[in-house]
């Protein structure tokens, strides 16, 4: 028999029907006699209402009380699901993160994990007890409850399988599976049987919105094995049980993958903002006068490019920001212009980061220059390009996202099986 964490994301606990869904699916597999310990979300909306009744109560507010009010909605989701479970026979407790617990640092609202308690919870399966957690919280140093940051549940659980030595980290969702795009934009797409951890986190960090992007972090660094599954189907459909090969995809470590393809997957981020700075000046400190001010402001900086200046006194840089901080950044910049030494600021906005993704880019050459190659016959400009040794990175105008995706997706031969 296996150990196993399964997770429950917010619309999979939407309402009392649909948690008594996900009751089956968790009866299911404690009847096939696996230790389970289940990890949920708040339902569906429930976070969204916290936060705006925080900000409601005072737009500048305790973030430990921000912490007492948000983490209630997974504590209201446990309970309901520990209540059904009972309902169908299945012995079932729930747990707050504090009383696990499950101990994390002192940033509240935006903590880390960093060590789960899990002994009671495991001395509770030779009891045959199921462990109902409430996800995306723990205890912090001052003794308090501390939320993990927006989507922070599938880091709850992949940190509750590290913790209790899970043979599989399963993460329910409303998709079923992670798929080679966004088959939204490109029907054409498929569902991967597998994906290594290092490709899951480039196609979680560039845009795939599956999992969080902690959650695959962890996952690697603790090889959790995680499979992503959908939590609507029927579950005493055929197959469902099936511990070695159920529907969905499983984020592995690349050994574990047989046939690797030279292109996984393709991602795409919309709203992407790109800042020039012309004729900077071309001297040790330079970047980090630019750069280090827009850290401290939190402005997430993304693709850099700076060229080598032919005169050696003065180079452009240009980089790109998320569109929404892009105001923030720009009145920085101009702020510090002398300390900066440039001569003019450019921006634009409306632009799509997509990317291709692909471990066996390692050993193959080629790779970004059918991509290239794909994107000038349609007429694609590109306006920056970044690349590391599993990706490339292109930056394009916003208009041509759908038809940038879908190109390089059938390019790389990725809508055939
Ligand atoms: N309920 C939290 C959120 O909406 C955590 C999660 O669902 O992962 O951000
Ligand atoms: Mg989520």
């Amino acid at each position: 028999m296996a150990r196993l964490v399964l997770k429950f994301g917010g619309t999979s606990v939407g309402d009392i029907d649909r948690i008594r869904n996900v009751a089956r699916h968790v009866k299911r597999e404690a009847d096939a006699g696996h230790d389970v310990a289940v990890v949920v979300s708040a339902m569906a909306g429930k976070t969204n209402e916290l936060v705006g009744w925080c900000r409601q109560a005072s737009p500048i507010h305790d973030a430990r009380e921000y912490d007492a009010v948000v983490a209630s909605g997974e504590q209201v989701t446990a309970g309901l699901l520990a209540i059904t479970l009972q309902a169908m026979g299945v012995n079932a407790r729930s747990w707050q993160g504090w009383q696990v617990p499950i101990r994390t640092d002192g940033s509240h609202g935006a903590a880390r994990i960093q060590d789960i308690d899990a002994a009671e919870i495991v001395r509770r399966f030779e009891e045959r007890q199921v462990a109902v957690v409430a996800g995306f919280q723990g205890l912090a140093p001052d003794n308090r409850i501390a939320t993990l940051g927006r989507g922070g549940s599938d880091t709850s659980a992949v940190a509750m399988a590290a913790a209790i030595g899970a043979d599989r980290c399963d993460i329910y969702t409303d998709v079923d599976g992670v798929y080679t795009t966004d088959p939204r934009i490109e029907p054409k797409a498929r569902r991967m049987a597998r994906i290594s951890f290092e490709e899951m986190l480039e196609m979680a960090s560039l845009g795939a919105k599956v999992l969080q992007v902690r959650s695959v972090e962890l996952a690697m660094v603790h090889k959790v094995r995680t499979f992503v599954r959908s939590s609507f189907e029927d579950p005493d459909a055929p197959g469902m049980g099936d511990f070695d090969n159920p529907p969905g995809t499983l984020i592995c470590d690349e050994d574990e993958i047989v046939e690797q393809q030279v292109v996984t997957g393709i991602a795409y981020s919309k709203d992407e903002a790109q800042i020039s700075l012309r004729r900077v000046e071309d001297r040790p400190g330079v970047a980090a006068a630019i750069f280090g001010p827009l850290a401290d402001a939190g402005v997430n900086v993304d693709m850099i490019v700076q060229n080598i200046s032919e005169s050696g006194d003065a180079t452009d840089m240009t980089f790109t920001v998320p569109a929404g901080d892009l105001d923030k950044a720009t009145a920085i910049l101009e702020k510090a212009k002398s300390q900066m030494r440039y001569d003019a600021l450019q921006s634009e906005s409306g632009l799509t980061k997509v990317s291709v993704i692909g471990i066996g880019m390692r050993s193959h050459t080629g790779v970004a220059a059918t991509a290239f190659k794909a994107l000038a016959a349609r007429g694609i400009n590109i306006k920056a390009i970044t690349t590391s040794e599993i990706k490339i990175s292109i930056l394009i105008d916003g208009d041509f996202t759908e038809l940038a995706v879908r190109t390089l997706h059938g390019v790389y031969g990725l809508d055939k099986a």
